[in-house]
């Protein structure tokens, strides 16, 4: 399939199961910003709550916190966001259309379309003053506004009077508030070091130039880690971190020829990072950042330390000796991880319909992320009695699993709406439900049936989703 055409694809599926939407779309929507339907809130949610139980619960060294968007503007002097967290803005003379100028150039170097203004040598291509002197806007042809450096932080007040003083900025990236409440976890959590600190949250960039559907918003959701180190074994932990982070998308079912790890360039690295990688995706336009690991050194915590004049040292009991931490920080995007996660799940196959061959898609999302665990289907909805048990059964299962129930359309019709969002299993009752108390349940994977008894039903779905053999725990239908 032609990636463009999967892309456009998966956009459509999003849209059509309630999976994700544009924000605003009534009023024309807004660049950049997206809203999460019925359907992807809850696929969000396991993202974010396998992330958890995984880095956080199953570990034993990491704690939780969830500290506030808004925080102290110092924070963001300290940090260096103020000063250096920008963009290069390139715009057009004439049209006024707006690129980050770094994207564009390697857009048209790896078009070829760069050499149609000259020949650049890499030395060349890194002075992009100098190369918007020469290249014309891809819109109109018209000619570039030298680039300007612009800050991706969204400005806003605290408080009634929009006064300089009351200047705050949206988070844009959630380390910071780890960083800050670092001295309070130390002291009240009883961590002794190596310990990590996690958490999930809104972050927010004002992005030039938002794009590939949510892969590049405005406002968007971090899962992040610092781990603070002994300084000497940084290296040591960064690359168990590289390692523990891989696992992790492997073992939420990402298929290894989709993911891998990119090293950053030396001249890539922000000034504070020692060592710095990507954990990269396949995606449909091409090989991009999911999450980027990197060895931040003391330097946030000595920047908090001077810039707070708190006391950010850390006292090792067993060599008696005080230092400030190294840190190792997995950085990951939660709406990144979503949209792989649904790319790497997304399959399309040829099956046998009512009338022939059809197309099914079908979302092999793993269980532990899959939105809806069981859809319990009445066989006809005409029939007030299986309608009756259906419902007895669907809130029979609804305490334990999360269920949907549906009886319109034809059995065929709910099947594959079940499939397109990765639903596991499917209970179907009929004639034979009112007669026994069986049901028929439905693999989403291999489309097979059992047979079982009403009675076992909450085990026999439990085992499914611990991952037992489907077809051993019931009587194959044929
Ligand atoms: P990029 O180079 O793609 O702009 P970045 O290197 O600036 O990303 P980080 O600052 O390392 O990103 O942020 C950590 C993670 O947060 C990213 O790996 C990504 O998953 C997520 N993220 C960052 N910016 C965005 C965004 N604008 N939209 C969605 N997710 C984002």
């Amino acid at each position: 399939m032609p990636e463009t055409n999967l892309m456009l694809k998966i956009i459509s599926l999003c849209k059509r199961r309630g999976i994700i939407y544009q924000s605003s779309e009534i009023y024309g929507g807004i660049g950049g910003f997206y809203d999460y339907g019925p359907i992807g809130v809850e696929l969000k949610n396991n993202i974010k709550k396998a992330w958890w139980e995984d880095m956080v619960w199953k570990r034993g060294d990491v704690v939780g916190l969830d500290a506030s968007i808004i925080m102290h503007p110092l924070v963001w002097k300290a940090s260096g966001h103020i000063d250096s967290f920008t963009d290069p803005l390139a715009e057009c003379k004439n049209c006024h259309l707006r690129f980050r100028a770094d994207h564009l150039i390697k857009k048209l170097k790896d078009s070829g379309k760069l050499d149609e203004h000259g020949i650049f040598t890499e030395e060349e291509v890194k002075d992009m003053e100098s190369v918007f002197q020469k290249i014309k806007c891809p819109e109109c042809g018209g000619p570039f506004v030298p680039p300007r450096k612009f800050n991706l932080m969204f400005k806003t007040s605290v408080g009634p009077v929009e006064e300089e003083g009351a200047m705050a900025y949206l988070r844009p990236e959630t380390a910071q508030g780890i960083f800050v409440d670092y001295r309070n976890v130390l002291d009240t959590a009883r961590v002794k070091i190596p310990f990590g600190i996690a958490q999930i949250g809104k972050a927010f960039r004002n992005e030039i130039t938002p794009g590939n559907f949510i892969f590049r918003t405005r406002e968007f959701e971090q899962m992040e880690i610092e781990y603070f180190v002994k300084p000497g074994t940084d290296e040591k932990f960064y690359q168990d971190w590289i390692k523990w982070r891989l696992d992790w998308y492997l073992g939420l079912g990402i298929r290894k020829e989709n993911i891998k790890i990119r090293e950053h360039e030396k001249d890539e690295l922000a000034h504070y990072a020692k060592a710095c990688v990507d954990v990269e995706y396949k995606f449909p336009f091409g090989w991009s950042e999911l999450e980027g690991i990197a060895n931040r050194t003391d330097f946030d915590l000595k920047q908090h330390q001077k810039f707070s004049g708190k006391d950010l040292g850390y006292f090792d009991e067993n060599e008696k000796t005080v230092y400030i931490p190294y840190v190792i920080e997995p950085s990951a995007g939660v709406d990144r991880t979503l949209i792989a996660v649904i790319v790497d799940a997304y399959s399309e196959e040829e099956v046998e319909g009512v009338k022939g061959k059809e197309t099914r898609v079908v979302l092999k999302l793993h269980k532990r992320l899959a939105p809806i665990k069981v859809a319990v289907l009445p066989l006809l909805s005409n029939r007030q009695e299986l309608v009756d048990k259906a419902k007895e059964i669907y809130h029979l299962l609804q305490n334990y699993f999360v269920c949907q129930y549906d009886e319109t359309g034809s059995i065929g019709r709910r099947y594959r709406r079940m499939d397109e969002v990765g639903t596991i299993i499917s209970v179907t009752c009929d004639f034979q439900t009112l007669e026994d108390n069986t049901v028929t349940l439905r693999d989403r994977d291999s489309m097979k049936q059992i047979r079982v008894e009403i009675q076992k039903l909450k085990d026999i779905i439990q085992k499914i989703l611990e991952e037992e053999e489907f077809l051993k725990l019931g009587k194959l239908v044929k």
